[in-house]
């Protein structure tokens, strides 16, 4: 091999118009080996990661500075220049330290969120296959060097720029490079210098998408040295923090604001005109208005809540793509869901095998090649047997599975578990892989495509004669077979009986067949698939439902969810395992009869079928269509690339990260990296609780910002002195908001969560029974603030002792609320409301510092006037938070009575 000359700076060579060989011998790879250990250690160090540069995060001064960009800081930045040129500098300077402090609180706080969401990021990164030292190897694609030899199926994502040595109809959706959406056709052969990326068949680019068949290439470009790189587009979407939720709720929060100043400058008018009270007095308690009122910290909150969930998720195996995914997979109201796999686990035993004339029944477990073979009880010597070592040696030959010892001397599946247990089969009838491979070289290939549901194999044995041997489901293969293998009639009856027997128990069955082929045939096509097989024999698999699946289903269903099960294998299959997993009985839909019936027919259907078999990803797709236009919320699971649109069509597209091609995972808002049903449920769980925390921080700020505010309009349009002044309530703003505010994005699920229907996707966020309960706390807010301040001022205490026992009573009626609402009507008097969420408890003991500072400290004393308090007046503040937690408990005790579970 002529030493390595790397790839000339600058100036590439045009791989396009390089015939394949040349283009080996300038990367000096064997295309049969790929590189060595060796010579990859060399080209890393020369050509870096495969990697595109990253989109630069923002600077952290750009997201500081975004920080003010905000309704509410316009609003205290006005004000605080219109009181410093009124020469109140006290509080122009705790006007300006709220806003500092404020917007270091939201910078941390985003940078957390960003900083969860890359995390998860991170887990989606791309895989490729690639041959080195003579083997595959499955690497992340961030590892591959010019030069590897990398091996494509349909589904993959192209890993870097590719020279095609070798293609079996691959077609390439290049639209991420060229905007072209049809997939185009790619060959091996050299093209023109001057052709366009768009007809440089013979390449495969960085970013693109194989759409169907496979193909060898060997790397050209990694990284930014890529099409894709010099374009300098990023591929796919990139996270972004903002959702529908949270852009609704900004809205919201900026009609609030709007509604808040208008009020503030009507009230402005009448305290400053009719009451004439003096221009700097009514001018702050103004901004002592906005500021309470104006829920400036919703949206934040929001996001916090919504990255919290997106990293329990991930935690919990599933990887969320899209974050408004969280918020949509609470209102999920129908799962469908793939069987192989997903609700089964994917590890395919043979257990019978159907010859001519004789069935058996096979013993052993997992992949171990040993057990054997019995009939009627009695023990069948394999090696005897002619039927079953014909059937054995299809088995064997039409396969691309590899067994291999695992490090702990155990047995690995390299491949399709169907194909894994067929290859199990062979090898306990006593076959030598290698010397078959070698005696019947596999000349060509027709690969499994789930549409078809069968896959050929060409074979030359060294006597001169070619053969075709064809492996799949019965239907397929029954009808193409003429005759069976042992030369007696075929009963095309008979042996679907026995495939009938053998699916009603739950088994997976596959047909091998085999057909004699002129001498000489070299390659095999669709057309060669005619009906002139013999039939070798049937094989029955089993693959037992995950019993964490078992469990998963019924949890679904107790909360409110439909679970349906589509599944490309045999009608009578599917509903012996949909049985095995409790799902409702009726009689399973197949693809065809979906296909017989018009829509509104299969909107009927649907409704109440559960198990769909010998579904094709056409068929998801108007299932999907069907099931919305019942009002439904639908997560459906997929795989392959045929699935993609599937999963962009459905509410929530359920990809599965190891299984699934990467089509199907960047279609998908989900990626399970288990590929467990469970996992799905638990998704939905987590949905939920998002939802619900979102709803309780709704319910915790609204109200409190409505007290706050409430006491200060009262006042004014009461012509009562103020309770609080406005620094002060700035000051509760900004303590509660660091700390309470926040507590309840840490908030668990409740217990009922998975026991109540699915929340109305329609519903509005402020629902009534939420409105009501936020009318009601905020006028317990404003009785309890006043009763203290005018308690304190009767007892002849001065102003400003009213008005710091007034500030501590907001601030003692909003702790004990934080814990009312834990709960959205479950009883709060449990040990679990002080240990089941700690974040709460630190929270609150934080604020008691807090307030304890305010309170106590002289510094604090001269900024915000406040005094020390006697016990006698902590006994009434302490007293009336009592009486209010207590009256917000009996509220939840009426709705409990109602039946009444969540807002
Ligand atoms: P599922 O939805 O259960 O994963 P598939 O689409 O994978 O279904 O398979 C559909 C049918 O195709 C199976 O029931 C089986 O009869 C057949 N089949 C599955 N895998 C193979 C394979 N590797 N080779 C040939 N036929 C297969
Ligand atoms: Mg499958």
């Amino acid at each position: 091999m002529n030493a390595y000359s790397p790839i000339p700076e600058g100036k590439p060579p045009c791989w396009h118009a390089l015939p394949a060989e040349d283009a080996l011998v300038a990367l000096a790879v064997d295309e049969g080996r790929g590189l060595s250990t060796a010579e990859l250690a060399e080209r890393v160090a020369l050509y870096g990661v495969n990697r595109l540069a990253e989109t630069r995060p923002r600077s952290a001064w750009l997201r500081l500075a975004l920080q003010f960009h905000n309704p509410l800081i316009y609003v205290l930045l006005v004000a605080g220049a219109m009181t410093f040129a009124l020469d109140d500098y006290i509080d122009a300077g705790v006007i300006l330290g709220v806003v500092l402090i404020n917007a270091a609180i939201g910078f941390v706080q985003e940078g957390k969120a960003e900083k969860a969401l890359e995390a998860v990021r991170a887990m989606l990164a791309s895989h490729a296959t690639v041959l080195r030292d003579g083997e595959r190897h499955e690497i992340d694609a961030a590892e591959l060097v010019p030069g590897d030899v990398v091996l494509l199926e349909s589904g993959a994502r192209v890993p870097a720029d590719l020279r095609l040595i070798r293609v079996k109809n691959l077609r390439v959706s290049e639209a991420a490079l060229t905007g072209e959406s049809v997939p185009v056709d790619k060959s091996t052969e050299a093209v023109d210098v001057a052709a366009a990326i768009g007809d440089r068949a013979c390449m495969a680019y960085s970013g693109t998408v194989v759409s169907c068949g496979q193909a060898r290439g060997v790397v050209v470009a990694t990284g930014r040295a890529t099409e894709i790189g010099r374009i300098g587009t990023l591929v796919g979407e990139v996270q972004t923090l903002a959702t529908p939720l949270t852009r609704r709720l900004d809205q919201f929060a900026r009609q609030i604001t709007a509604f808040i100043l208008s009020v503030c400058v009507l009230t402005f008018a009448y305290g400053y005109w009719l009451r004439e009270m003096p221009m700097l007095d009514i001018f702050l308690a103004m901004v002592g208005l906005a500021v309470s009122a104006i829920p400036e910290g919703l949206p934040a909150i929001v996001t916090i809540v919504l990255a919290i969930g997106t990293r329990v998720m991930a935690r919990n195996r599933a990887i969320i793509r899209r974050l408004p995914a969280v918020e949509t997979l609470g209102s999920v109201s129908v799962i469908c869901t793939d069987k192989t796999g997903t609700l089964t686990r994917n590890e395919m035993t043979a257990v019978r095998v159907m010859l001519p004339g004789q069935t058996l029944s096979v013993s052993g477990a997992g992949y171990t090649p040993e057990g054997g073979f019995t009939c009627d009880a009695g023990a069948v010597d394999s090696a005897d047997n002619a039927a079953l070592q014909a059937l054995a040696d299809a088995a064997l030959l039409c396969n691309d599975a590899q067994l291999k010892h695992g490090p702990d001397g155990e047995w690995q599946l390299v491949g399709d578990p169907t194909e894994g247990a067929l290859l199990t089969l062979a090898l306990k009838a006593g076959l030598d892989a290698e010397a078959l491979h070698a005696a019947s070289p596999r000349v060509d290939v027709i690969p499994f495509e789930s549409e078809n549901r069968f896959m050929a194999t060409l074979h030359h044995d060294h006597a001169g004669h070619a053969y075709a041997l064809l492996k799949g489901a019965p239907e397929r293969v029954l009808a193409l077979c003429v005759g069976s293998a042992d030369g007696e009639g075929f009963d095309a009856a008979d042996w679907q009986a026995r495939v009938d027997a053998a699916a009603n128990e739950g088994q997976r069955v596959l047909a091998l067949a085999r057909c004699d082929l002129p001498a000489g045939t070299a390659a095999l096509s669709m057309d060669d698939i005619t009906a002139r097989f013999s039939l070798l024999g049937l094989i029955g698999l089993i693959d037992p439902p995950r019993e964490s699946a078992v469990e998963a289903v019924a949890e679904c269903q107790r909360a409110g969810l439909r679970v349906k099960m589509i599944t490309g294998d045999h009608a009578v299959t599917a509903a012996a395992i949909g049985r095995q997993l409790g799902l409702a009985g009726g009689a399973s839909l197949t693809g065809d009869a979906i296909e017989a019936l018009d829509d509104a027919a299969l909107r009927e259907r649907v409704q109440d079928t559960d198990v769909f078999a010998r579904a094709s990803p056409e068929h998801k797709l108007r299932l999907i269509a069907a099931l919305q236009a019942e009002g439904a919320l639908v997560a459906m699971t997929g795989d392959g690339v045929n699935d993609a649109p599937a999963l962009k069509a459905a509410d929530i597209g359920v990809a599965m990260g190891n299984k699934g091609t990467d089509a199907a995972r960047e279609a998908a808002d989900l990626v399970l990296t288990d590929d467990n049903f469970a996992t799905i449920a638990r998704a939905v769980r987590e949905g939920r609780v998002v939802f619900d925390n979102i709803k309780k921080s709704l319910l915790f700020i609204l109200p409190t910002n409505g007290g706050e505010a409430g006491v200060i309009l009262l006042a004014v349009f009461g012509g009562l002195a103020l309770p609080v002044t406005a620094g002060q309530i700035l000051w509760v703003n900004l303590v509660t908001t660091i700390t309470l505010a926040l507590a309840l994005a840490f908030e668990p699920g409740e217990a009922g969560v998975m026991q109540r229907p699915p929340r109305p996707p329609g519903e509005p966020l402020i629902t009534r029974l939420l409105a009501g309960r936020i009318a009601y706390v905020t006028v317990l807010m404003m009785a309890a603030t006043f009763a203290v301040f005018e308690w304190v001022l009767t007892r002849g205490a001065g102003l400003d002792a009213a008005r710091t026992a007034a500030v501590n009573m907001l601030v003692v009626g909003e702790l004990v609320y934080l814990f009312n609402v834990r709960h959205f009507t479950a009883s709060a008097f449990s040990r679990e409301i002080l240990t089941g969420n700690p974040v709460a408890v630190w929270m609150s003991a934080l604020l008691i510092g807090f307030q304890l500072v305010f309170t106590y400290t002289p510094p604090m004393q001269q900024i915000f006037h406040s005094v020390a308090l006697d016990a006698a007046t902590w006994g009434v503040i302490l007293a009336l938070g009592a009486a209010k937690f207590l009256a917000v408990e009996a509220e939840k005790a009426v709705l409990r009575r109602l039946n009444i579970r969540s807002m």
